[in-house]
């Protein structure tokens, strides 16, 4: 799933607990990715092209369910214990979850159980169909607005980045080239992409058409 829709989850668990700091939320249903791009940067996890198709062959740190559970459990731990606040802790630890299971879904088969063997295996491979993840991630992106009684300065947000993931999510052949010539090219538009999102996001998730 792209950058756009993972923010708008924050929006679903912002509306459940109004008292989370919205940034927060954003940087908890980010966090595995963020990981995701550092270790790509170390070259402890990489990615691969073939068939004119980008595929995260290998990620079993940052996007296992083991991984995910030991990021949550300890940014559950962090909040609960540090700041004495559980229900943030809860609402963080969510966030952190809601990341991995959005990817078993959207992605190829390429989630491990855990780093340390490599099945069972999950994804459903929705990203290999660009126009229908377009479609799903699209709705899903339009539902967490509409729970969270958005603005439409954040739908318009929504629409955009959504539009804007379109050549993305089509391109294939060649224009996959440089990302096989220098590896860094895609986790730093991927990183670029949820720096922006948050901004946007949080930026624009501040009024609701309520308050
Ligand atoms: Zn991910």
């Amino acid at each position: 799933m792209y950058a756009i829709n993972h923010a708008a989850t924050a929006l679903l668990i912002k509306k459940k607990v109004p008292t989370a700091p919205m940034i927060l939320l954003l940087v908890s249903v980010q966090l595995i990715e963020l990981f995701w791009v550092l270790f790509n940067y170390l070259g402890w996890e990489y990615y691969s092209i073939s068939g004119g198709k980008v595929h995260l062959d290998y990620l079993p740190y940052s996007h296992s369910v083991f991984g995910a559970v030991v990021a949550a459990l300890i940014s559950f731990a962090i909040i609960n214990w540090g700041y004495k606040n559980r229900k943030l802790a809860a609402a963080i630890a969510i966030g952190v979850l809601s990341h991995i299971v959005i990817d078993m879904i959207f992605h190829e088969k390429d989630i491990q159980l855990s780093p340390f063997s490599a099945t069972p295996v999950w994804g459903l491979g929705i990203l290999d169909y660009p126009w229908l993840n377009f479609a799903l991630e699209f709705l899903y992106g339009l539902f967490c607005w509409w729970y969270f009684k958005g603005s439409k300065a954040l739908l318009a947000v929504i629409v955009i980045f959504n539009i804007t993931d379109l050549p993305l999510m089509l391109g294939g052949g060649d224009s996959l080239k440089p990302f096989q010539e220098y590896p860094f090219i895609l986790p730093t538009i991927i990183l670029f992409q949820i720096l922006v999102t948050w901004y946007f996001v949080w930026r624009y998730s501040r009024k609701t058409k309520t308050a």
